[in-house]
């Protein structure tokens, strides 16, 4: 494998404008690796940077292969790996018991403060490069960091506050991350999970992963865990009037709206627990491997397309408009 000399990468202006730059490469710096990106998925975030620009390269969800090293590095050249994207230190509190996204130092993420996978070659950190195990594609590993990865962690936090297995958990917003919470709740054994979402074809897809898609949205003390994936309004609502009294809410959507509590009698007297999360921490990616070994594929035939970097901006506007659930953009010929 030859190293590349030059680098193609996404630049996006703002206002759904994207163009590419042809940038020299430097030598790989100490401690960090170079990747030839052989995946890099479009995620929702990313639409924020499309509307308004962005002063590195975006892309953060990366899964790609080592074509050269810098001083101080391990990683053999060939090594497949995903990319973490907290740069974290290393050496906090919380770094030293493995809780890396809870990085107490943590200043960038790659593909917002830093440069990320829209482009056919990335350099990270190798403390971020994750080596993919051998009987795992890099189209379902890419799936092992904001679809699977989160939707875990959020939902071991979750179930921590449970005594018991739930019996029935609703899953709320049936995008990318909703979809990945349905096929990780039943990879990890829920009996019931039911989901939701206006979208039809959406809600057809949760359905193929094994979700029940019959839901009162009104009655209250149905579901021992709700699982909050919109970030509309209405959605946490329904997340909150929905569960048991003990039960938990966990609430991964994200938008700009801020996350309230009713003032119901109701809400005033009952326990629940509200859970937040972030991405997932180190400690917890042998375990995602096995997750992804049992739903990863069926995973990545419900979400993924497959296109190519210069069709980036094409595949932003039916990404966009809702035509297209997970764009993949694949260089080369993804493992
Ligand atoms: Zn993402
Ligand atoms: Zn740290």
């Amino acid at each position: 494998m030859t190293a590349p000399a030059n680098r193609r990468a996404a630049r996006f202006r703002g206002e759904a404008v994207i163009d590419f730059t042809v940038d020299d490469l430097r030598e790989v710096a100490p401690g960090e690796v170079r990747l030839r990106v052989d995946v890099c998925a479009l995620c929702g975030s990313d639409k924020r940077l499309l509307a308004g620009g962005s002063a590195v390269v975006p892309g953060h969800e990366i899964a790609g292969t080592v074509v050269a090293t810098g001083d101080g590095t391990s990683l053999p050249v060939g090594t497949r790996c995903i990319v973490y994207i907290p740069i974290f230190c290393g050496a906090c509190d919380q770094c030293l018991r493995g809780q890396t996204n809870r990085c107490l130092r943590l200043r960038e993420l790659i593909g917002w403060q830093r440069d990320g996978g829209f482009a056919d070659v990335v350099d990270v950190p190798e403390r971020c490069a994750l080596p993919v195990p051998d009987d795992i594609g890099q189209d379902v590993a890419v799936l092992g960091l904001d679809t699977v990865g989160t939707a875990a962690h959020g939902l071991r936090l979750a179930l921590r506050t449970q005594d018991e297995p739930p019996r029935r958990l609703l899953v709320v917003g049936c995008g990318p991350l909703g979809l990945g919470v349905v096929a990780v709740a039943r990879a990890m054994g829920v009996e019931a999970v039911d989901a939701h979402d206006p979208h039809p074809g959406r809600l057809a897809l949760a359905e193929r992963l094994g979700a029940g898609t019959r839901v009162d949205l009104e009655s209250e003390n149905q579901y021992d865990v709700t699982v909050e994936v919109s970030g509309a309004a209405p959605a946490r609502a329904v997340a909150q009037r929905v569960v048991v009294p003990g039960g938990a809410v966990l609430a991964l959507g994200e938008s700009n709206d801020p996350y309230t509590m009713p003032a119901t009698p109701r809400w005033r007297r009952t326990d629940c627990f509200t859970v937040r999360s972030f991405y997932f921490p180190l400690a917890e990616v042998e375990g995602n491997w096995d997750l992804l070994r049992r739903c990863g594929p069926a995973l990545r035939d419900v979400l993924a397309h497959p296109v190519t970097l210069p069709e980036l901006a094409q595949a932003f506007e039916e990404f966009v408009a809702g035509d297209l659930l997970k764009p993949y953009i694949v260089s080369g010929a993804p493992a």
